[in-house]
């Protein structure tokens, strides 16, 4: 049921819909998007309509120098290991020559994935994947949805259904690809050091048997394929993941500006910008913007940003939920996060319009209080 009110209303409690001149009315015409705005613009004498790409896109925070954006990637990282999951068994792509790329992924994220469901979810596949797997005849079997699909890689909350930091001002930018490149990131730097070579070749051979995109599968494995001695730091593959992801970005900057491709919200740069870092900087050349990296810096910036930054937001959320006490405020907070992506100028519309009824209603009751009382005998 949806309801329609002064926000003082919803707060102090209780709701009686067959009380007369009820400030909180229920909206009895809201089965569509389309509907419900219909209902909201009469209400308030306005005109939205929710193609209003000014309200569609007003939350979207393009301010790359920002840091603290990354908080809400870790919320993309989910959804992209659950796509990535989902893609592999809608497209049948386990087959005998990739299951060992898929088991060496999934051991790598049982380990070392930044959310804690989806470290739970894989191990819950892994488990009986190593069972499957005994049995060559079963692959067939095992790209099968109905084998696979009843597990949930990052449990039951997710798919969610949008992105959040990865979301583009258009439909088809962004999301999944960008998740993916975050994902693979943030696996990066949790990584020690002796496990660093064992997790380039995890990176390498998921991304060649599994991404979607042959183009860049191809590209990225000609890059894999260029390093040649095993790395021995886990600093060797943070840094060369973010070469590799910076060159992917310069060879897209052209061809985005060449054919209109590109977000124009989100366009490819080569990153950190100096906004973001600027002790990853030591000089850039005024005429061929030739970047020289500190790359000490770089790598304790991208440490940070994919290391601690990126789950502050979840840990405090586990934090709270382990209390027992703040659960439901931070859950409240996702929801309400929620409500501002998903569904577009309806709920930016129904904002307004509550503050705006909000507002009126408080203006109202200070003149009532403040008009002095009538004397009998005027
Ligand atoms: C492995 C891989 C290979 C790809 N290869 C191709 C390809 O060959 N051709 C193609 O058309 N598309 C390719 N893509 C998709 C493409 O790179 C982008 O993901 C997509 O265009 C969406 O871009 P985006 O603006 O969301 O930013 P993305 O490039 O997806 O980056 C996501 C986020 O990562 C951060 N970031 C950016 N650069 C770096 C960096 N160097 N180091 C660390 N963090 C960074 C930024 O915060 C950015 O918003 C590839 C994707 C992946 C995962």
């Amino acid at each position: 049921m949806l309801l329609w009110g002064p926000p003082s209303k919803f707060v102090s409690g209780s709701w009686d819909p067959k009380q007369e001149n009820n400030e909180i009315r229920s909206i009895d015409d809201g089965r569509t998007a389309d509907r419900l705005l219909n209902w909201i613009n009469k209400q308030m004498g306005s005109s939205y309509g929710l193609d209003d790409e000014k309200y569609e896109n007003e939350h979207l925070n393009t301010n790359i120098s920002d840091p603290g954006q990354i908080a809400r990637a870790v919320y993309d990282v989910e959804e992209a290991t659950f796509t990535s999951f989902d893609i592999i068994l809608g497209q049948k792509m386990i087959k005998l020559e990739t299951r060992a790329s898929l088991t060496k992924f999934l051991q790598l994220l049982v380990v070392h994935h930044p959310s804690r469901r989806c470290r739970k979810g894989t191990a819950e596949i892994l488990v009986d994947f190593d069972d499957l797997l005994a049995n060559k005849k079963e692959v067939a079997g095992l790209s099968q949805k109905g084998v696979l699909g009843n597990y949930q890689i990052c449990g039951k909350e997710i798919p969610r259904g949008y992105w959040m930091f990865c979301r583009g001002s258009k439909n088809e930018t962004r999301g999944f690809s960008c998740g993916l490149w975050v994902l693979l990131h943030s696996l990066s730097v949790r990584v020690d050091d002796g496990e660093s070579h064992m997790a380039f070749t995890a990176v390498c051979d998921f991304i060649h048997s599994f991404f979607i995109c042959e183009e860049c599968r191809q590209h990225f494995y000609d890059m894999c394929s260029s390093v040649s001695t095993p790395f021995k730091k886990s600093r060797e593959f943070v840094l060369w993941l973010w070469n590799a992801h910076n060159k992917v970005n310069e060879r897209l900057m052209k061809e985005e500006a060449s054919l209109g491709t590109g977000d124009p919200k989100f366009p490819k740069v080569i990153w950190p910008p100096k906004q973001l870092c600027p002790s990853c900087y030591r000089s850039q050349n005024s005429k061929d913007n030739h970047i020289d990296w500190d790359h000490d810096e770089v790598f304790k910036f991208l440490n940070n940003y994919y290391g601690k930054m990126l789950i502050s937001l979840y840990k405090d959320k586990e934090h709270l939920r382990d209390g027992q006490t703040g659960g439901v405020v931070v859950e409240d907070l996702a929801v309400s996060t929620n409500a501002v992506v998903v569904p577009v100028g309806a709920a930016l519309a129904i904002a307004v319009a509550s503050c705006a009824f909000g507002a009126l209603a408080c203006y109202w009751r200070q003149q009532q209080k403040s008009r002095k009382p009538r004397r009998s005998w005027n």
